[in-house]
């Protein structure tokens, strides 16, 4: 299914000036997709791809400080991006097209107006629509097409990420910018975790999400992940909400403790082997794992089932449901995969939900080294960025097939 949507700020077709109506000045490199190249030396039929990264992300830790006066919750959180991410591509449309669109393929999520990647390119046309090349015109209108690979409602941030990596794309196809406080204005009013991955980097986030202190990416080999979605979305905003009504962890205080430990330490510089010593402590510093459990029957009771077939601690990320468990080694996090699903299989780890689970090994991510070249493409179909060939152990989703599933919209991640 494809789904369209007005082109935001100015609708009707006052787009741009360029004869390809992306402002004539997309000769200059800037951050296209180095696949594609020139486009007019394409021919006539020639369509510009840029091609963005958008990682999952793990909250190595969660403490909950308050309620703020606006509603928000502040948080004190080390968050990390992944090698498991969905790819996002935007090209120009075919001619005449005056909206935005968006084709899905890979899991089910609808391509609907709710869907952040249209909320993200509009809102990014609004930002940019007096100060981009092509103005006084509108910015003109985007076919984007997500492979999403990212578990939704998974506490894993695949909505934010895809908000994060569409601003990304939007700027880059109408070689259009912002300033950096203008950029993390437009990331925090789509969604509290996308200023983080704007920064695309392990970091501290504080405030609702709004401020984001890039850490030193770990050394050593990157730490394995391995991670456990219960086949049940869940919605922040209710996991939030049961917080606020005094679902809470007995130990107030000890996941704020971890977490400025462990940020302060991962400023100085932290080797993997670190990391993974205090995997005990990084178990207990989600302030939000009681509130989750609270609203999901039987989380408690398969995280213990799934701690006890690991031989170690097990974490949850964000607003859960999502669990995971570090390892030293992809191949390690890989065998465990096999070995949850064999046990899902003869029934030793009791299923939780309604749904398959999603099992899958992954690392957490550096900083990506030239962000540009490493994930474009240029090439139409299936979108494939080079490095997350192998992020993680599952069944490849079906990729180029548009999907017609239906899903909720995205709330408020921490009112
Ligand atoms: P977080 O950890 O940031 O709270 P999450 O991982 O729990 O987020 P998401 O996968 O971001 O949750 O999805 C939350 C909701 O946002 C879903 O109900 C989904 O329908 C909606 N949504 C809108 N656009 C997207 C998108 N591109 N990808 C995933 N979800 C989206």
């Amino acid at each position: 299914m494809t789904s369209s949507s007005g082109a935001g700020s100015g609708g009707g077709n006052r787009y741009g000036t360029g004869r390809d109506g992306f402002g004539g000045n997309r000769g200059n490199g800037g951050n296209r997709g180095n696949g594609g190249g020139d486009d007019s030396s394409l021919g006539p039929d020639a369509r510009l791809h840029v091609v963005r990264f958008a990682p999952a992300k793990l909250n190595l830790t969660l403490a909950v400080l308050g309620k703020r006066d606006d509603g928000y919750h502040a948080l004190h959180s080390v968050m990390a991006p992944l090698s498991l991410g969905d790819a996002l591509t935007v090209s120009a449309p075919p001619p005449g097209a005056t909206r935005d669109s968006l084709r899905v393929s890979g899991l089910p999520l609808p391509p609907d107006r709710d869907n952040l990647v249209l909320k993200a390119i509009i809102a990014s046309r609004a930002a940019v629509a007096t100060t981009w090349p092509g103005a006084p015109a509108f910015p003109p209108p985007l076919a984007a097409r997500l492979a999403k690979r990212i578990p939704v409602a998974a506490g894993l941030g695949g909505g934010s990420s895809d908000a994060a990596a569409a601003i990304r794309a939007a700027l880059a196809a109408w070689t259009a910018s912002l300033q950096p406080p203008e950029t993390m204005a437009l990331a925090s009013s789509l969604g509290s975790d996308v200023p983080f991955f704007l920064a695309n980097s392990t970091a501290l986030v504080t405030g609702r999400g709004e401020f984001v202190e890039p850490l030193p990416d770990i050394r050593g080999e990157p730490p394995a992940v391995l991670l456990v979605t219960p086949g049940l979305p869940l919605a922040t905003q209710a996991v939030f909400k049961a917080y606020a009504g005094g679902t809470r962890v007995i130990d107030a205080g000890r996941a704020r403790e971890i977490s400025e430990r462990l940020a302060a330490d991962m400023r100085a510089g932290m080797t993997a082997a670190s990391l993974l010593a205090r995997a005990e402590d990084l178990a207990s510093a989600n302030d939000l794992q009681a509130a989750t459990a609270s609203i999901v029957p039987g989380l408690r009771a398969f995280m213990t089932a799934l701690q006890k077939l690991l031989g170690r601690p097990v974490c949850q990320s964000g607003s859960g449901p999502t669990l995971w468990a570090l390892y030293p080694t992809l191949i390690e996090a890989r065998k465990a995969v096999r070995f949850v699903r064999l046990a899902a299989v003869n029934g030793t780890l009791p299923l939780l939900g309604a749904g398959e689970p999603f099992v899958g090994a992954t690392t957490i991510a550096g900083r990506p080294t030239a962000p540009a070249e490493q994930f474009e493409g240029g090439v139409s179909g299936t979108v494939r960025p080079r490095s997350v060939h192998n992020w993680y152990d599952t069944d490849e989703p079906a990729s180029g097939d548009p999907t017609e599933a239906q899903g909720d919209s995205k709330g408020d991640e921490s009112r």
